[in-house]
């Protein structure tokens, strides 16, 4: 399952929320990005 993250409140929104109304159910925000889910964590030599 998809994972949606709200860009305004930055509350997590799966897509089954997403498929019936495109906006965030905490602060009707319609903007969204996708958070990784594996941060690579690069170090540095
Ligand atoms: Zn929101």
């Amino acid at each position: 399952m998809a994972q949606y993250k709200c860009f305004s409140c930055g509350k997590v929104i799966t897509n089954k929320i997403l498929e019936k109304r495109f906006v965030c159910p905490h602060c009707n925000s319609k903007i969204f990005y996708k958070p990784r889910k594996h941060i690579a964590k690069v170090k540095a030599i």
